[in-house]
């Protein structure tokens, strides 16, 4: 995997990442593929809009079809039929997150389906084996994602074990495979930092942030990202996990983060909220029954060009399949918009004007 900074202004970055299977513009917003699709989208679809990179869930991938169903057809890539680069996360959050019941051990942690209430296991060796055997392009470390609210002592223990996983994965990497050590602590500073020198010292090939957005009060949240940042290596891929607010996602990007994933933008469109230049509309809203104009008039996606809101609302409240569609189109599309203006800002150096511009509206 080759990383080249294009153009900085202040601590915002505009980067390069090459993987094996293409290039991936950053800051970059990674659509979430959570079984193996992103829901309601195809491939096509995806590349049309300018998805670089999806991200893959390694936990349920694993529990439904299996990770050897996966490989046994051909890796994950073949099986979904996506030929640019996927991130696999490790499970980690998953498992802490879906599982009712779970017992952490030294080595790993044992957990119930949410499937269907079996018993499974997943340490650094699992994870890997798992990442590895779906074949995607980067993977990342298992991580022990420390639950908010928790006491220093829980915190300092469980950042222990991340760190002891993180080195057995290192380990066990594959040739071919990158992978990404994850920094947790909570929201301890101290601990923060340490995570941060010891995986840096591992030398992994990129550093992603995880235990954010968790239940922490948002300045909170915003606190650890800016302490973070300045902590991990400015020649690698840097990725905030799990944030896709685009409030938080300014400041992140302010401080330097490059890579991003949520299922915000996926799951709001079903949910009938779809994110506009002039801010968030539901669409089931009474006042959307007779309007003929498009769902935002400065958007050129598929969904705007072709339809009204009138109907949008009609076919959201009927229930019908191709609204889920449609809003999905919309969403995604005004996302990786959104990211490629900021890039765009970014190298033309005004990201503050683009940033003050942004949180105006959102
Ligand atoms: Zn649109």
């Amino acid at each position: 995997m080759k990383f080249n900074i294009i153009k900085t202004d202040r601590s915002a970055r505009v980067c390069l990442i090459e993987t094996e299977r293409g290039k991936i513009n950053t800051p970059v917003f990674m659509p979430v593929g959570t079984v193996g699709t992103v829901k309601a989208m195809s491939p096509e679809e995806l590349k049309e809009m300018g998805a670089e990179i999806i991200l893959c869930n390694t936990y349920h991938l694993y529990l439904r079809p299996g990770h050897e169903v996966v490989s046994s057809l051909g890796g994950i890539h073949k099986f979904m039929n996506w030929d640019r680069t996927i991130l696999s996360d490790s499970g980690g959050f998953q498992v802490f997150s879906l599982s009712a019941l779970r017992r952490i051990e030294e080595n790993g942690v044992h957990f119930k389906s949410h499937l269907d209430g079996s018993m499974h296991f997943i340490g650094p060796k699992e994870a890997m084996e798992i990442q590895s055997s779906l074949s995607s392009d980067i993977a990342m470390v298992l991580d022990d994602c420390t639950p908010y609210p928790s006491s220093y002592e829980y915190a300092q223990e469980s950042l222990e074990r991340t760190i002891k996983w993180a080195a057995e994965c290192k380990r066990l990497q594959k040739a071919g495979q990158a992978l990404f050590g994850i920094i947790q602590g909570s929201l301890f500073e101290e601990l923060r930092r340490r995570s941060a020198e010891e995986l840096v010292d591992m030398g992994f090939d990129g550093y992603a942030v995880g235990g954010l957005s968790v239940g922490e009060p948002k300045e909170e949240m915003h606190k650890m990202i800016y302490f973070t940042a300045p902590l991990l290596p400015p020649d690698k891929p840097r990725y905030l996990m799990g944030i896709g607010d685009l409030k938080d996602v300014l400041i992140a990007v302010e401080t330097g983060f490059d890579m991003f994933d949520c299922v915000m933008p996926t799951r709001n469109a079903r949910n009938g909220t779809l994110f506009t230049s002039k801010g968030k509309i539901s669409i089931k809203r009474e006042e959307f029954r007779s309007d003929r104009g498009p769902l935002d008039p400065d958007c050129e996606c598929y969904t705007c060009r072709n339809y009204s809101r009138g109907y949008l609302r009609h076919i959201f409240l009927s229930k019908e399949i191709l609204s889920m569609r449609l809003n999905t189109i919309h969403n995604l599309y005004f996302y990786f918009n959104f990211f490629r203006n900021m890039r765009k800002s970014i190298i033309e150096g005004i990201f503050t004007e683009f940033k003050t511009k942004w949180e105006a509206i959102l």
